[in-house]
């Protein structure tokens, strides 16, 4: 039996994916790709955007059209939103949300003995109450590992549906997930990659707290680098960026949501820190670490974002020594407070604002590479090889490519580089 997934969203999505699929593997399936023909589809789910949900119809509709005699098995966030619409769409067999898709195995192994019979769909209560937490991390790269250690927010931003799909914050104790770590390692993967929907908040059902967390993970030998893939500005405590600046294998590369360059927006938002805390916040990690390189994801086109406004809120990230942007179009999402809230935004300028964003982040990424430039930095060399280049990423995430023919030696190894020649169109360092 064949099995074929595909993710949308989140790196925590990825990380569960493929955690599920090594479950599926274990029981003695083979995984194909998504494009090919298998007896099983599995489609883990996101509902972030209009966009994100969009997308998913049409994986589902791919999925189908590939193999209509396959299980399509609709699992994770839009399918724990929107589980009666899915319901509808001819083809799906399994729908599950986050409270149960970590047992899709026995789902299916269910529904092939019980598919014969009439209304076969397996269709799980969807529910958000106490559903208990799953380790879970990737396992397609041997180089990097995208390592789930947090799910579920309990903050209720006003445009976002996801604490309606994930449930209350909740973690493993830091001793279960070092236990995780210590079998990441084993692997032989060299880089582990943080993932929670609000991870910050990591152990706050523990007693714990996320820099227990990141102080006991540095401690895992065999795995050489960490990567925190987002925090929420308010959550990363100066105690945090000291430690990050001083450990052993944490790396100068941050995540931190912005989601508004305005404070009237951030309010509307139910953001928890104002412009002023967030560009205080990057002064405070430039100053110990020169050299981070970091990421902020920013929405466009939420309620009060007129234009006048969006003049000042470019000004304001440019401001700022970000060194790329994560660009969202706001879309408005059922059961948010957003939808009751300031003015709405038309279609059209959303669209026009996050064009606009999107070529200040191209700008900022370009500075930001330019800036390196003659630095030494170390890089972790990728299994992927694209059209005979080998490829690899600094410890803050410049993107670095070399010729393969004389490089196989390098994949899951890590050597200094020198940042010398920038091919700005594709966006990395090459050394020829
Ligand atoms: S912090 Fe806000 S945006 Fe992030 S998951 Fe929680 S509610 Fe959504």
């Amino acid at each position: 039996m064949t099995i074929a997934a595909h993710t949308l969203g989140c790196k925590l999505n990825f990380a569960e994916t493929s955690d599920l699929v090594s479950r599926f593997t274990l029981a003695g399936w083979q995984q194909t790709d998504f494009g090919n023909k298998a007896d099983l589809y599995v489609i883990n789910t996101c509902t972030v955007t209009a966009v994100a949900e969009k997308k998913c119809r049409n994986a589902i509709r791919q999925a189908v059209a590939n193999n209509p005699d396959a299980i399509v098995a609709v699992i994770g966030c839009f399918a724990q939103n929107a589980a009666d619409e899915i319901a509808r769409i001819d083809g799906v067999d399994i729908i599950l949300g986050n409270d149960r898709k970590h047992d899709l195995l026995h789902y299916v192994n269910d529904f092939i003995q019980h598919r014969d019979k009439p209304n076969s769909l397996q269709h799980s209560p969807q529910t958000t109450d106490n559903p208990g937490f799953h380790l879970a991390y990737s396992h397609a790269d041997r180089t990097r590992t995208f390592f789930k250690v947090q799910d579920g927010c309990d903050y209720f931003c006003t445009y976002c549906a996801i604490p309606f799909a994930r449930g209350r914050s909740r973690s493993a104790t830091v001793a279960e997930t070092v236990a995780a770590a210590r079998e990441i390692a084993a692997s032989g993967a060299k880089e582990v990659v943080l993932t929670g929907v609000n991870t910050g908040t990591f152990g706050q059902n523990n007693g714990e707290t996320f820099l227990d967390l990141i102080k006991a993970l540095d401690t895992v030998e065999g795995i050489e680098r960490y990567r925190i893939s987002s925090i929420e500005p308010n959550l990363l405590t100066d105690d945090t960026i000291r430690f990050v600046a001083s450990s052993r294998a944490f790396l100068p590369h941050f995540h931190i949501p912005l989601q508004a360059g305005s404070d009237k927006v951030l309010r509307l938002m139910h953001r928890r820190y104002d412009t002023a805390f967030y560009a205080d916040l990057l002064q405070r990690i430039k100053t110990l670490m020169p050299d981070a390189c970091i990421a902020a994801d920013i929405m466009v086109g939420f309620n009060g974002e007129t234009d006048d406004e969006f003049e000042r809120v470019t000004d304001y990230v440019e401001s700022l020594p970000i060194s790329y942007l994560h660009v969202f179009t706001f879309s408005e999402r059922p059961n948010t407070a957003a939808l009751r809230l300031g003015e709405r935004i038309p279609v059209h300028h959303r669209r026009e604002h996050s064009r606009r964003m999107q070529e200040l982040s191209d700008r900022k990424k370009a500075l930001f590479y330019r800036q390196q430039t003659g630095q030494q930095r170390p890089v972790l060399w990728e299994s992927d090889i694209k059209k005979g280049m080998i490829y690899g990423f600094t410890d803050n995430y410049i993107r670095v490519r070399r010729p393969a023919a004389d490089a196989s030696h390098l994949v899951n190894t890590i050597t200094p580089f020198r940042l010398t020649t920038f091919i700005e169109q594709d966006e990395v360092f090459e050394d020829c």
